[in-house]
Formats: C-alpha cells, sequence, structure tokens
C-alpha cells in the first residue's frame, strides 16, 4: 500500500473508532446509514449536515427516525450506490454486491461482521481502487472491536452470574445452618417456628390435616446426673436420630428445647400421628445405651409423647399448647406413653 494510502487508511480506522463510540453513546446502532452519516460528520465532509447534527446531539433529540430523515436528506435518499455512482466513481459490479450485502445485514453485530467480512473479500477481487473498499475496512475493524467487546462484556457477566451463583449457594448453607441445631443436626427451634407458622396457614386455607408431636426424654436429670453432660448430648443425639428415622420427607423433626423435640406433620390425621408416635417410642425404648466412652450398659432411655391436630381457627400456640398438655398427661400417667389431645376432652387416656 502507498503512503498516502496508508495515511488515509489510517485517518478511516480513527474515524470509525469515534464513529463506533458515538454511535454507541447516542444509543443507535452501526448500521449502513448511520456510519455513512457520521461518516460525513467525523470527517468533516458537509458542513450544513454537521451543524444539524451536532444541534440535535446537544438537544438529546437525536434519534434512528431523525438520523434516517437526516440521510435521506443529505444523501438524496438514495443508496450508496446511486450516490456514489452520481458523484462519477467507477463501480463494478462486485460493488453493487458488496452494498447489497451490507444492506441486507441484520443488525445483529456477528452477522454484520461477517458481511463485512465477504464484502471484502469481493472488493479484494474487484478491479481498481475504491473509497468504498477503505471504508468497508474500517468498518470491518470497528465491528470486529465491537464484537470482541460484546464478547469481553459476556465473558465479565458470565463470571458475574457464576459469583451470584456461589453467592446464592453460600447464602443458602448459611440459611441452612442458621435453622439447623449443632447438637444433633435437625432442624432447630427456629426453623420449627418457620415451619409451623407455614403449615398452620396452609391448613386453615386448604382445609387439609395437619399434627402436631411434642416429645420430652423421662428423667433425662437423672442420666445427666450419674453419666455426665456429655453422655446426656449422646442420649440426645441418639432420641433425634429415632425421630428422624419414622419421619418423612414432609415431617419435621425439630429440637424444641433442651431434651425436647416436635415433628410437625402436614396431611397427616391425629390418629396417623398417634401410631407413628407410639412407634418412636417403642423404637426408643427398645434400644441398649452404652456409654460410648467406657462401654459402660446404662440400660435403656424412653420418651413421654403427646399428639395434636390443627383445629381450624387455631393460633399456633393453642396448637402447641394441647400437644403440651397431652405430652405432660403422658408423664402423669406414668410416663413413657403417647396421649391424644382430643382424647383429653372426651375424657379418655390414649396412652
Ligand atoms: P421428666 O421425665 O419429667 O421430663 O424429667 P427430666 O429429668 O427429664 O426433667 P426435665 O425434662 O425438666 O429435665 C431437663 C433436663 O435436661 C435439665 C437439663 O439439665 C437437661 N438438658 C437440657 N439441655 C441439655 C443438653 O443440651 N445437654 C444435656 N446433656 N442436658 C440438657
Ligand atoms: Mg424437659
Ligand atoms: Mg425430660
Amino acid at each position: 500500500m502507498s503512503a498516502p494510502a496508508k495515511a488515509k487508511q489510517k485517518d478511516n480506522q480513527k474515524h470509525a473508532k469515534t464513529i463506533i463510540s458515538m454511535l454507541a453513546d447516542l444509543g443507535l446502532e452501526t448500521t449502513p446509514n448511520n456510519y455513512q452519516l457520521f461518516y460525513s460528520f467525523v470527517a468533516d465532509k458537509n458542513p450544513s449536515l454537521a451543524k444539524e447534527l451536532r444541534s440535535l446531539i446537544a438537544d438529546k433529540s437525536l434519534d434512528q427516525d431523525m438520523c434516517d430523515k437526516l440521510h435521506k436528506k443529505y444523501f438524496c435518499g438514495v443508496d450508496m450506490v446511486d450516490q456514489t455512482l452520481q458523484t462519477g466513481g467507477k463501480f463494478s459490479e462486485e460493488i453493487n454486491a458488496v452494498l447489497r450485502m451490507l444492506a441486507a445485514a441484520e443488525r445483529n453485530a456477528v452477522e454484520y461482521e461477517k458481511t463485512l467480512s465477504g464484502a471484502t473479500d469481493i472488493l479484494e477481487h474487484a478491479s481498481g481502487d475504491t473509497p468504498l473498499k477503505d471504508m468497508v475496512d474500517t468498518l470491518l475493524a470497528a465491528t470486529t472491536k465491537m464484537n470482541e467487546h460484546t464478547a469481553d462484556l459476556e465473558r465479565k457477566l458470565n463470571q458475574t452470574t457464576a459469583e451470584v451463583n456461589t453467592l446464592r449457594e453460600n447464602l443458602e448453607k448459611v440459611r441452612t445452618e442458621a435453622m439447623t441445631d449443632a447438637l444433633t443436626g435437625i432442624a432447630n427451634r427456629k426453623r420449627f417456628d418457620e415451619y409451623i407458622l407455614q403449615q398452620c396457614n396452609s391448613a386453615e386455607h386448604s382445609n387439609e390435616n395437619l399434627s402436631l408431636i411434642l416429645c420430652d426424654i423421662d428423667h433425662f436429670k437423672r442420666f445427666n446426673d450419674t453419666w455426665g453432660h456429655q453422655t446426656g448430648d449422646q442420649i440426645i443425639r441418639f432420641v433425634a436420630s429415632c425421630l428422624q428415622r419414622y419421619a418423612s420427607k414432609a415431617h419435621l423433626v425439630a429440637r424444641y428445647g433442651g431434651e425436647e423435640f416436635a415433628v410437625i406433620m402436614p396431611d397427616t390425621d391425629e390418629k396417623t400421628a398417634f401410631d407413628l408416635a407410639d412407634n418412636i417410642r417403642a423404637s426408643v425404648e427398645s434400644k441398649k445405651l452404652l456409654r460410648k466412652s467406657t462401654n459402660e450398659d446404662m440400660g435403656t432411655v424412653t420418651i413421654s409423647l403427646g399428639v395434636a391436630q390443627y383445629e381450624s381457627n387455631d393460633s399456633i400456640e393453642e396448637l402447641i399448647e394441647r400437644a403440651d398438655e397431652a405430652l405432660y398427661r403422658s408423664k402423669h400417667a406414668g410416663r413413657n406413653k403417647v396421649s391424644l389431645s382430643s382424647t383429653e376432652k372426651a375424657g379418655r387416656s390414649a396412652a
């Protein structure tokens, strides 16, 4: 390439950069017509167009419609082929093909770049030196740059999305940890409070059954006194695992207090809940306990349970209170028993 041609290409590339960034700033697409309009502006080809553009930009009233109008006005409503022909240029059939391709190019930048690459190829083989070849070259360089920028943005977006996902997972972990009892690994009181509120609301609206089991280890103080607090902890873990084993996915087993537990059972009537509670009771009682540290036989541990079913218009407190009263009856009836809240009203003990 000759020295003046090189300088001209350099100019064109500089212009292209300015044009692309101006169009982007103004929220306009890099279409051939917009490019032509701004090329004329940047390269100072038409003072009255430049004046009009400058004032529209200053007024912030330059939109695509206005660009189309200006293009029509300053380029006489004829396409680039006609205009170039009018100005006396010598264009081959190949250039017409290039311009048709450009006109057909979608606003999609990738497609646009492909179109420009094709256009350059045709122009490479076209006879004679043309200003359009330079223009297509600079457009291609600018579009490639724009695509790189888009790819870069996309990479950054993907990276940010991955970071947001990790953050979300970490938050979920923290939330789960905050709702889990550290000693037993089952739900803690906070989770219990959240789930019972949710399930009471749902039972009230759907009219479906909801049962609650409350459970307390019998004579637990004695275990602590005899075997120490750590062994007491081991027993708490053992009872939690028994409860967990009998619970289904929809049930929530929670550590309600020190050595007290609760099972929230959606879609379950009190009879079914009572049977499940009694299975848990029997399973706890059946296990011979060995002290972990010394392998000493600690005998067995038993639990007392109370069962209540949600009744329409119940408050959470009322439901818990009924289950607690039933549990109290189990204790009074000699422990290692299950009592149903509703049988209290009927004056019978289900234990
Ligand atoms: P009852 O059959 O009437 O329930 O008798 P109890 O001895 O079990 O009486 P209560 O339920 O009032 O006793 C609770 C005891 O549980 C008191 C407390 O020292 C003990 N405790 C509470 N939380 C823990 C814990 O996290 N670890 C241990 N080892 N003991 C606990
Ligand atoms: Mg207790
Ligand atoms: Mg107890």
